[in-house]
């Protein structure tokens, strides 16, 4: 029989004394009323919150008017003591039991929670595997069970940990308290998997506090490198002086981006996981104090930091998740300021996610050839390190080459199933082998790593939606979190809703003709025409389109939905085939925000009275475009990143792509379907009668027109490096001898155009 030793009387009577007493503040904010009152009266509820918008409260404000304790769950050790502090400050008795205190201290508090002297208990989720606090706590009365972090419990969440999904189980030890759950980052399939993990099918789910209305999300596709870092130094000037911060995918690239923002003037901090931890207070530091207001940092920045003038969120690649994005985007503006987010997207860097995710989730080939060279060994410990046993594993003839880091994945797998034990010794690596289990018999639940590796992939496929669509950035991000439909038509704070944001513009009108001048447009047509050009393309589309549909169709694009929309039918098709697919995209985004053109909900483009008028000659263009337009055209000389055309054709546009090659456009189709159905280029050569040189042209072409292709088995590690390099300033079209010449002799003319092809499309 369970003895309650204390049942932990309320601290106060309302909720309302609550929130003006005990927190102080003036009011709920949005959500916090409606939680606080289900969970009062008992109800589970699932609360659903960005970062920073007061999810605590949502359990700590109970806690303070209920009967019993909250026992609160945290993965976040680092945190917990944070968490505490600002409830002692409060008033509010309060302890936790973790790790990082010794084992006299934690039974010590764990009498006292018996004798009643706490309302509210941080704990990680391990410590339900732990005798001594399971007959502690069965002696005391739990009025509240609150989760936090609850998306670690689901593997479709992007931060799944084992040790959660013993919660449910948890609950039921603990007689099914009230319980709240919280995340800032759930979709509505998580939110699901939530409440089937902890059992609480009738739970209330409330999920608001999304609509950022003050930030300004942007993605940029960046072609290059010195894109990217043009368009950051140009932001920062933008907010200068005040605090940003840039986000990269790996150490060095946080060292090389601050190291381009030294050499443009700006003194940024660097962090990330390799600092000390010295190091990395002093940082931080210096950026909450806003004495070093610019921060370049990997994803490990973030947690716990809460500075509300955060002008600028850059991620330099794109994020893993849009869980992730939202999160550290989301560290913008929490003033309320207007602030920006804004993602370069390069689709290449998909690479080193593919590469994080192949890695971290080893596959069970790699788990089970490790453990078979590692009982090799027999039981007993031996120094061996993760190269020395990535190398081995490497070894063979047909072994795949296993990187250390995949070793590392599947070491700590064979640990937790308990075959393995490992650590270091005076510096050296050593590594126990506890059993000599058969490897069918290994205790390591391979589906979930299967099924961890396809969640992450399916999260990564999400943030390419988000940065290739072409629909509002405010309610693609809306819709994720929470399938609610925002009413509004256009949310007027992103790129595709108002068009390039004014820094951006500034910048290009600065950025001159030197090599930052990728950004300025060469027209082979004087402005009147090339405007009247495109209003004519967005006319005959009907408003059935949007931009980007728009401008394949004026570039005279071959890609499939061109031509199975019958938009190569139009008579303005191809007219503005001299242009890159971007730029007819700024263009008539320009158009747009001169209001000769607009869009509806769906994106699709349609003429202003104005744009009409404009377009048939019968009113001149506004000012303000052809002010804009001077700033971003460049006329009749070669264009530095365009040296296809002639500089004496200015007169006559260059024809459709696809007619110039004398090729009709279903030639292309035909190799393309082919490709769709897995054909690699010699076999379509083959089955076409064509040479593969032929083939591998129309690839070129099919892969500048953004159609994707598999290369799988044909790129070189070594060549592509050094062709992405030398083929810098090569646009397509651009003759291929001059590339070669900076190749090795190795590098046949089809090997070339192969990896031309990746790079191409790369570049979309
Ligand atoms: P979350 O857990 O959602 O990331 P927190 O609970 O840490 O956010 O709250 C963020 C900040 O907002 C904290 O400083 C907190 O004190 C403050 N806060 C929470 N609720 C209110 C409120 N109703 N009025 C004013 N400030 C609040
Ligand atoms: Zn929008």
């Amino acid at each position: 029989m369970n003895v309650i030793a204390n049942n932990c009387p309320p601290l106060v009577a309302s909720l309302d004394d609550a929130l003006h007493e005990i927190f102080g503040f003036g009011d709920f904010r949005e959500g916090q009323r409606e939680v606080v009152e289900a969970v009062v009266a008992g109800q589970d509820t699932l609360v659903v919150m960005p970062t920073g918008s007061g999810k605590s409260l949502c359990f700590q404000l109970p806690a303070c008017v209920i009967d019993g304790i909250t026992l609160v769950v945290s993965p976040l050790i680092a945190l917990m003591k944070d968490q505490l502090d600002a409830l002692l400050e409060f008033g509010i008795p309060a302890t936790f039991i973790n790790s990082s205190i010794g084992l006299e201290e934690q039974r010590s508090r764990l009498r006292e929670i018996v004798a009643g002297r706490y309302k509210v208990v941080y704990v990680a989720p391990e410590r339900f595997r732990n005798q001594g606090f399971l007959d502690a706590i069965a002696r005391v009365r739990v009025g509240l069970f609150a989760i936090d972090e609850a998306h670690c419990i689901s593997q479709w969440g992007h931060d799944f940990r084992p040790d959660y999904l013993t919660l449910g189980h948890a609950r039921t030890l603990l007689g099914c308290p009230t319980t709240v759950a919280l995340t800032a980052t759930a979709t509505p399939n998580v939110q699901q998997d939530i409440l089937r993990q902890l059992s609480l099918p009738d739970a209330n789910v409330v999920v608001s506090g999304f609509a950022r209305p003050n930030l300004f999300f942007e993605v940029f596709h960046a072609r290059r490198r010195e894109d990217k870092r043009h368009r950051i130094r140009a932001l920062l000037n933008h907010y200068s002086g005040e605090s940003a911060v840039i986000y990269c995918a790996t150490r060095k690239q946080v060292e090389e981006v601050a190291a381009d923002l030294k050499q443009g003037g700006i003194e940024a901090g660097v962090y990330h996981g390799g600092l000390g931890d010295a190091e990395r207070v002093y940082v931080q530091d210096a950026f909450m104090d806003s004495d070093q207001p610019v921060l370049v940092a990997t994803n490990a920045f973030g947690m716990g930091v809460d500075k509300s003038d955060v002008r600028a969120i850059i991620h330099y690649n794109m994020p893993g998740s849009i869980e992730a994005y939202y999160q550290e985007a989301g560290r913008a503006g929490r003033d309320g300021e207007p602030s920006h987010c804004l993602m370069l997207y390069n689709y290449a860097d998909r690479g080193i996610h593919d590469f994080f995710i192949g890695n971290s989730n080893p596959t069970a080939q790699t788990v089970q050839r490790l453990w078979e060279a590692l009982a090799k060994h027999g039981v007993g410990t031996h120094a061996l390190s993760t190269d020395q046993l990535a190398q081995h594993l490497s070894r063979g003839k047909n072994a795949e080459r296993v990187h250390p880091m995949a070793v590392e994945a599947a070491l700590r797998q064979l640990r937790s199933a308990g075959h393995i034990d490992y650590g270091y010794r005076d510096g050296y690596p050593w590594l126990q082998v506890v059993d000599q289990a058969r490897v069918r018999d290994l205790r390591i639940d391979f589906e979930g790593l299967q099924r961890r590796r396809d969640a992450e992939e399916r999260h990564l496929l999400d943030v390419l939606s988000y940065a290739s669509g072409q629909s509002c950035r405010q309610q693609f991000l809306l819709r994720y979190f929470s399938s609610k439909k925002s009413a509004e038509k256009t949310c007027g704070n992103c790129e595709i809703c108002s068009g390039r944001p004014e820094y951006a513009l500034k910048a290009s009108a600065s950025s001159g003709t030197t090599s930052a001048g990728a950004d300025r447009i060469h027209s082979l047509d004087p402005p009147e025409l090339l405007v009247r050009k495109l209003l004519s393309g967005v006319a005959r589309a009907r408003g059935k389109w949007g931009a980007h549909n728009v401008a394949g169709m004026l570039r005279g694009s071959a890609a499939k939905k061109i031509t199975a929309a019958g938009l190569d039918k139009l008579s303005t098709f191809g007219v503005l085939s001299y242009l890159r697919q971007q730029d007819v995209v700024d263009l008539l985004d320009l158009c747009q925000r001169c209001r000769l053109t607009t869009q509806n909900v769906h994106g699709c483009v349609s003429l202003t009275d104005e744009g009409a008028e404009v377009m048939m000659g019968t009113r001149p263009m506004p000012d303000a475009l052809q002010q804009q337009l001077a700033m971003r055209l460049s006329f009749g000389a070669q264009s530095p990143t365009r040296p296809t055309s002639s500089s004496t054709s200015t007169s006559a546009p260059r024809a459709p792509t696809i007619s110039a090659e004398g090729a009709s456009s279903d030639t292309y189709e035909r190799t393309l379907d082919m490709v769709r159905q897995g054909m690699d280029y010699d076999e379509i050569a083959k089955e076409r009668g064509l040479t593969s040189a032929s083939v591998l042209r129309h690839f070129m072409v099919l892969a500048n027109d953004g159609h994707a292709i598999d290369l799988e088995g044909h790129l070189d590690g070594q060549i592509l490096p050094m062709l992405r390099d030398a083929a810098q300033d090569w646009v397509f079209g651009a003759p291929l001898a001059p590339l070669k010449e900076r190749m090795p002799a190795s590098c046949t003319y089809d090997a070339l155009k192969i990896h031309l092809v990746q790079i191409l499309m790369e570049r979309q």
